[in-house]
């Protein structure tokens, strides 16, 4: 049987990061100066997600570097620390006004939270939830959320800031419940240090416009990184494979019967690795981690069990 990609073998590659802030909101640098750390250092898009004001500084644009509209919103939980923070990505740029400023919506706490996604959703963006561990949020103040694209599941800023950026237990929590939500590595970049570049998304798309950047997106052909590359991942008969730069190990994450990991030889690597499914799986996913402990996550592959 033929391998099954989840990556189409005619797209290309974009690197970018889906969530930043400028002197727009409480960045340190403007908009031009952020979006010249990423274009210079090889990222092909860039959102920039000031807080409660839409942005699309498509002047930025140059052939292999596009800025990406967007904005972050904050619902509030009345409880010390506590937020629900979204970013909204526009799909096309178009319909939505340069800096205009977006109110949150009324409402707090989950209901809050999903009006905001609800809002982005009727008015053509995808929705992205941030940083939950920085947030303070449990898995019961977000269990009942819906409809959102994606949730943070690395965020560089927050995980330089004071280490609240790793958390998967959320997102695999909605996974299990078959809720289709994808992970996202982001910067959520301020510029207060060198809080950049740390966390990306790789996105196998035809080219590099908003349009078909966000159709990738939204359709899961991305995977997030913080070093490692994934060079395939997919469906081969009853078994899932993964092709990837040199890594200490290979994770393949599964429910409701358990993955399975494989590690290379101390001193040496692996760049492939299969794992036979059971025939129950809800899902399959994939992490890759380096010799550093640099980490790739893949989407979940879901079957419809
Ligand atoms: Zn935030
Ligand atoms: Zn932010």
């Amino acid at each position: 049987m033929a391998r099954e990609s989840v990556y189409c073998k005619d797209n290309k590659w974009f690197k970018g990061n889906l969530h930043s802030h400028t002197t727009r909101s409480d960045g340190r640098l403007s908009p031009p100066e952020v979006a010249e750390i990423y274009r210079t250092r090889g990222w092909n898009f860039l959102a920039i997600t000031d807080h409660d004001l839409y942005s699309y500084w498509e002047e930025l644009n140059t052939d292999d570097f596009i800025i990406i509209p967007g904005i972050e919103i904050e619902v509030k939980i009345p409880k010390p620390w506590h937020c629900h923070h979204i970013v909204g990505i526009h799909r096309t740029g178009r319909g939505a006004r340069h800096l205009e400023r977006i109110a949150p919506p009324e409402g707090i706490e989950a209901a809050g939270a999903q009006a905001a996604i609800d809002n982005f959703q009727a008015e053509n963006y995808l929705s992205i939830y941030c940083h939950p561990l920085w947030s303070r949020v449990e898995w019961e103040d977000v269990s009942e959320l819906r409809n959102f694209t994606a949730i943070e599941i690395y965020n560089h800023g927050c995980e330089r800031e004071n280490r609240t950026g790793l958390h998967l237990d959320h997102w695999d929590s909605f996974l299990r419940r078959g809720v289709k939500v994808w992970g996202v590595a982001t910067d959520d970049t301020h510029q207060w240090d060198e809080d950049y570049c740390g966390g990306w998304i790789m996105v196998n798309a035809p080219q590099l416009t908003v349009e078909d950047i966000s159709k990738a997106i939204e359709a899961g052909r991305f995977y997030s990184s913080t070093g490692p590359v994934i060079t395939d991942f997919g469906l081969d008969g009853g078994q899932v494979y993964i092709e990837c730069s040199p890594a200490a190990a290979i994770h393949f994450v599964a429910f409701e019967s358990r993955g399975k990991s494989f590690y290379a030889e101390p001193g040496e690597t692996i760049s492939s690795a299969v794992h036979n499914l059971r025939g129950d799986e809800l899902f399959v996913r994939a992490e890759v981690v380096d010799a550093n402990g640099r980490t790739a996550w893949t989407n979940p592959i879901f079957f419809n069990r």
